[in-house]
């Protein structure tokens, strides 16, 4: 199969020329504004905004399978703006001139299949996509890319002179808007990130101190400093660098096209397994998918599993209850997704009645189960975060609860690098975590280094080694 896509394109449909006609569109009212300014949401009703091509239709007129070669050819062209997630140009920002793109590094992640003994653990076998491989670590790079791009357009476009980029994060929006943000122009952009205090990892908090970020503590969890940035950008003149903004949303469905490539756009009887935070990430995926089926490119929309801790599982509930209420998050190792009030709520409820009907579920898990399975993934050949191990642990429960079955191809999003939630780790290891976490350490996964004197004699002695036989 791989190799018949491997023939006849033609060579001016590699390149973009699509004509787009973008505009924001608001989720509740529907009226739609240009895309020459910076909104957020709906200066009419305040509703959120997502990004629509009114011309969508005429990528229509190209057949869904000569698009799925397009895209495969465009992977082999050393065309530097289409190296990361504008390889799917026409459907991320085609009103974008290629000069204006940001490529550092971002898309294409590895999907790897995991380990058969941890499958069998697990109860099937499944992939996991690495996206903590991007640039900063995290899945955030996606629409940082996006975004970024999109503001140096702007400033171009509208010879703009001051801008600061500023968001509120759990640890990796920070990262990753700090990153995109000093490649821009120093003197023209700003960067500030809002954090809340002692609730990011430190290598977190390093990510955009690192980048030159004005980083600002407040005390309170994620959803405190949401607020603080939403009347920051309603008063003042600032570019929203969170998932709230669309043309973030814009970039992360390119995570979706990239699922359906790596498995030859065979989409039927497919699972992708996502933890939820915001709520910013499944609903891009979810467009995404929608997007590759409209064009035909795709056959079938996949199955959708949200996983939620049970600390912080607001959508969860929603699922189960079929009524939407606010949490209040307790302390989570799935730190990148404790939120309690995600922003992007409303956008599931939408996908989920209009497309993914029967298509869609939420499991929640335990902490305990998070870091059990970030930890068996991990001492089995995967370099997962604990976003990955709530995904991990999210699939063994949606096979007992007979959600996902055993002939289905599971991929989990592993959103961001195992490297950035080494503290979780250790405490797992050290038996050290406070006691709001509710994880008691299994002593067969826990690892720690051993101290011995430097003598080979004394190691080898340690390690019970048999000496070489004589030859
Ligand atoms: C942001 C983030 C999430 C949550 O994604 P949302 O879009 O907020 O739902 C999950 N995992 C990691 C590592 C993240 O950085
Ligand atoms: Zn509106």
């Amino acid at each position: 199969m791989p190799w018949e896509n491997l023939c006849e394109v033609n060579q001016t449909e590699l390149r973009p020329q699509h004509t787009a006609d973008m505009v924001f569109e608001c989720l509740e009212c529907g009226r739609t504004y240009h895309l020459d300014q910076f909104l957020y949401t709906c200066p009419h009703c305040k509703s959120l905004l997502r990004i629509i091509d009114k011309n969508f239709d005429l990528l229509k007129q190209t057949p869904g399978s000569q698009w799925q070669k397009v895209f495969n050819f465009r992977k082999m062209l050393n065309i530097e703006a289409l190296k990361g997630i504008f390889l799917f140009y026409e459907l991320i920002l085609p009103c974008l001139p290629l000069e204006d793109i940001i490529y550092l590094g971002e898309g294409h992640t590895p999907v790897v299949r995991v380990n058969e003994e941890l499958a069998e653990s697990i109860g099937t076998e499944f992939f996991i996509k690495y996206d903590g491989l991007n640039p900063s670590a995290s899945f955030k790079d996606r629409g940082m890319a996006s975004a970024v791009s999109f503001i140096n357009y702007s400033i171009k476009k509208r010879n703009i002179t001051q801008l600061l980029g500023i968001c509120a994060s759990t640890g990796d929006t920070s990262a990753a808007a700090a990153l995109y943000l000093s490649y821009l122009k120093k003197g023209v952009v700003r960067s500030v990130v809002l954090l809340p205090q002692g609730k990011v990892t430190p290598q977190q908090l390093s990510q955009p101190l690192g980048s030159g970020a004005t980083v600002i503590e407040v005390p309170g969890v994620f959803d405190d400093c949401m607020k603080i940035v939403e009347q920051l950008t309603d008063k003042y003149e600032v570019f929203l660098l969170n998932s709230k903004n669309p043309v973030r949303i814009t970039g992360q469905k390119s995570y979706s096209y990239e699922i359906a490539q790596q498995f030859d756009y065979q989409t039927n009887n497919l699972a992708v397994v996502l933890p939820i935070g915001n709520a910013g990430n499944i609903t891009a995926v979810m467009e995404g998918f929608l997007d590759f089926y409209r064009l035909g490119i795709i056959t079938e929309l996949p199955q959708i599993l949200g996983v939620q801790s049970r600390h912080a599982n607001p959508v969860f509930r929603w699922y189960q209850e079929k009524e939407y209420h606010p949490v209040k998050v307790k302390p989570s190792v799935a730190q990148a997704a404790m939120i309690g009030d995600p922003v992007s709520f409303p956008k599931i409820q939408r996908l989920v009645s209009e497309h993914y009907q029967g298509k869609f579920a939420v499991v929640e898990v335990t902490e305990q189960e998070i870091m059990e399975q970030m930890i068996k993934s991990n001492q089995h050949g995967h370099i997962i975060c604990t976003q990955g191990g709530e995904g991990v642990a999210g699939v063994k429960k949606a096979l007992q609860q007979g959600i996902l079955s055993r002939g289905q191809r599971v991929v989990v999003d592993s959103t961001a690098h195992q490297l950035k939630f080494l503290g979780f780790q250790q405490m797992y290891f050290e038996n050290t975590f406070p006691k709001e976490y509710e994880v008691v350490p299994d002593p067969s996964l826990q690892n720690r280094p051993v101290s011995l004197p430097a003598s080979a004699q004394e190691i080898a002695h340690y390690l019970g080694l048999k000496t070489r036989a004589k030859v």
